[in-house]
């Protein structure tokens, strides 16, 4: 049996701040692939172009942590369990069978527990233990470290949201994922300008990663950004990012991670 390709890459860094990227992946392995629907293999779900976006993350000495496979084969943003991450309101599973616009991702059969489990076992555990191995190595040296779950989402999605997303919805588990005083100092910059709309625990109010791992008690915290597509990328296929969008946005995005970083280097 061949070795599986690798789930992620990872930049390791030195500063307390851990950047993780799980739905950009656009790798699906060739058995998987097979047996997709057309619209399901144009990966329209995906967070498209994040690394470029936030492409400051060396700058700060980061650990970015940036998934390799696609979201179909595994999400890496929900429990291993399956259970709702909403629970009342429409998501997306584990392993989705349909698409943000509710249309069916498998041609054919769609995965059963078995299937599921093999995938969490494949693709879901080693994101995971890469997570927690770079959360406990900067933990070791630092008195609080700080993760950034990356993510981006089209602006009108109705099976979700009722007319435009705002443009930056952070999220922090209503309060239970990070420190007040760091969230308080990343969205600084962003109540002081009038060019995006933004929202804290709004309808994304951060997913698995950052319920899971934001653990103020223990000198964890964590922030999810969600990004609505428009304000840096095309949202219809090809997907192209518009660089005009992308520098316009850049320097708000910037001021906010490393409001982040400074929080945490200073504690
Ligand atoms: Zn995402």
């Amino acid at each position: 049996m061949s070795p599986l390709p690798a789930t992620y890459s990872l930049r390791r860094g030195n500063s307390p701040l851990i950047v993780s990227m799980p739905h950009v992946g656009t790798d699906i392995p060739e058995a998987i692939a097979a047996r997709l629907t057309p619209v399901a293999r144009t990966l329209a779900d995906t967070d498209w172009h994040l690394p470029r976006v936030y492409d400051f993350l060396e700058s700060l000495d980061a650990t970015v942590l940036v998934a390799t496979q696609s979201r179909l084969v595994v999400d890496l943003n929900r429990p291993p369990d399956g259970s709702s991450l909403y629970p009342g309101q429409s998501v997306t599973g584990l392993v989705p069978v349909d698409t943000f616009h509710d249309e069916p991702v498998y041609a054919g059969q769609a995965p059963d527990a078995h299937e599921i489990a093999a995938r969490c076992r494949d693709w879901w555990q080693p994101y995971h233990d890469a997570l927690a191995g770079e959360i406990e190595r900067l933990r070791a040296v630092h008195p609080r470290v700080a993760l950034w779950d990356a993510h981006s989402i089209a602006s009108e999605l109705p099976r979700f949201f009722d007319g435009r997303l705002p443009d930056l919805n952070f999220g922090t588990a209503n309060g239970a994922a990070c420190d007040a005083g760091l969230i308080e100092a990343i969205i600084a910059p962003v109540r002081a300008q009038s060019d995006y709309t933004w929202v804290l625990d709004g309808r994304y109010k951060g997913g698995y990663i950052t319920r899971r791992y934001g653990q103020p008690d223990q000198g964890v915290h964590a922030v999810q950004l969600e990004m609505a597509q428009v304000i840096y990328m095309d949202e219809s296929a090809p997907f192209s990012l518009r660089p005009e969008r992308c520098e316009r946005l850049r320097p708000l995005l910037r001021a906010c991670v490393a409001a982040m970083h400074a929080w945490a280097a200073t504690g």
